[in-house]
């Protein structure tokens, strides 16, 4: 039966994870408990097969077992779930976040089906040796009802059940965030982010923006747990209907399908809005509409809610000629204030493969308590009160 860290396991953990090996004198100095509590932690953590002695560089402190721990980079691991618009996708995480052999992968024929499929992939994947699961979801979700309310993942669906895949963990401990929250993980586990800088984030794809507003490196939550809906602000602009159910939406109108919708007669018609980026030069008009679109969103954005950075990652956005027209424009929309002290990345970074991201979730919550919010443990897997 997997079970979370406990508060003071989860310190040790998070401290050999970002500077192990150390022997237990030096965890004890560092965490400032007892040093025999550090030390029966650490055994019990070893036991548990998630730390092991490092046999190669031993340490000399006070009457301390003089052989560092670091953590059992092959004793344990995380599954990530991502669940995505037509498919669904599982894969094995090493405790440094390495994704571990091969990557299970179902393409979502009908939208009906996506919680059977990552039901039915999740236990194929999982093993003795998986200490956590996390799930990433795009839209928004209930995590105490276990219901998906809304998710491009499940177009015309409204509070689809959940049950299924928290069952299909078997008793593991589960973490379900959306989608950019798995992200914002991965970056605060891997030091992308600062944890002490607020910061927006925003990930831009063909017909797909997320957006998480992070605060201290972490998520910003509402009452319904989600990324920020910067993908359904909304203009006055005539495009497909969103899986939202209404039109207008930045989601739609940064897409190849509004941009062919726009100038089918002079583009040529098998080019994406990713080919007509990476040659865009300011005159091509659909695409510096789109843009400008983005530019709108993003600059109220930052004047509503006034980070001191925001990052924009997502391959579409490498060219250097659409970065700097898009720059410009999001400084045009900027409040006169602003400008100068909001820093923009626009990175040219591809955003964590899905898989990797939804594993980040589990690992941020093993290293991290206040990465548990959504998590569920059945009874028997709560963490002991005491360590
Ligand atoms: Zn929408």
């Amino acid at each position: 039966m997997a079970t979370l860290p406990g508060p003071l396991e989860s310190r040790l953990l998070r401290l050999l994870y970002c500077d192990g090996p150390l022997s237990r004198w030096e965890l004890h100095e560092q965490v400032g408990v007892r040093p025999s509590t550090v030390s029966a932690t650490v055994s019990a953590l070893i036991d548990r097969g998630m730390l092991k002695q490092n046999e190669s560089k031993p340490a000399y402190g006070r009457g301390r077992p003089p052989v560092p721990v670091e953590i059992n980079d092959s004793g344990w691991g995380v599954l990530g779930l991502a669940i995505e618009p037509g498919r669904v996708s599982v894969g094995y995480l090493t405790p440094y976040g390495r994704v571990l052999g091969r990557t299970l992968s179902r393409k979502v024929s009908r939208s009906e089906a996506v919680v059977t499929d990552a039901k039915d992939l999740l236990e194929r994947a999982m093993t003795d040796q998986v200490s956590a699961v996390g799930v990433s979801l795009p839209g928004l979700m209930d995590p105490v009802q276990h219901k998906l309310v809304l998710s491009a993942a499940a177009p015309g669906q409204l509070m689809v059940d959940l049950d299924p895949i928290y069952q299909a963990a078997n008793g593991c401990p589960v973490i379900l965030e959306n989608d950019m929250h798995a992200i914002a993980a991965q970056r605060l586990l891997t030091g992308s982010s600062s944890a002490e800088e607020d910061s927006l984030l925003v990930s831009v794809r063909d017909g797909a923006i997320g957006a998480a507003m992070l605060v201290d490196g972490k998520p910003n939550r509402g009452c319904v747990t989600g990324g920020n809906e910067l993908g359904h602000m909304r203009f006055d602009v005539k495009t497909d209907r969103c899986h939202c159910r209404r039109e207008g939406c930045l989601a739609c109108i940064f897409s190849t399908r509004f941009m062919r919708s726009r100038d089918e007669k002079d583009a040529a018609a098998d080019s994406t809005l990713t080919d007509r980026l990476a040659t865009f030069d300011g005159h091509d008009p659909t695409v510096a509409m789109i843009l400008d679109y983005l530019a709108m969103a993003l600059g109220n954005a930052i004047n509503l809610i006034r980070p001191s950075r925001v990052i924009l990652i997502g391959e579409m956005l490498q060219p250097r000629l659409a970065q700097s027209y898009l720059a410009q424009r999001v400084r045009r929309e900027m409040l006169p204030g602003l400008v100068g002290r909001v820093h923009l990345d626009i990175s040219s970074s591809p955003a964590p493969s899905p898989v990797e991201a939804a594993g980040w979730l589990a690992l941020a919550a093993t290293y991290y308590e206040e990465w548990r919010q959504n998590i569920y443990l059945p009874p028997e897997a709560q963490p002991a009160k005491r360590t």
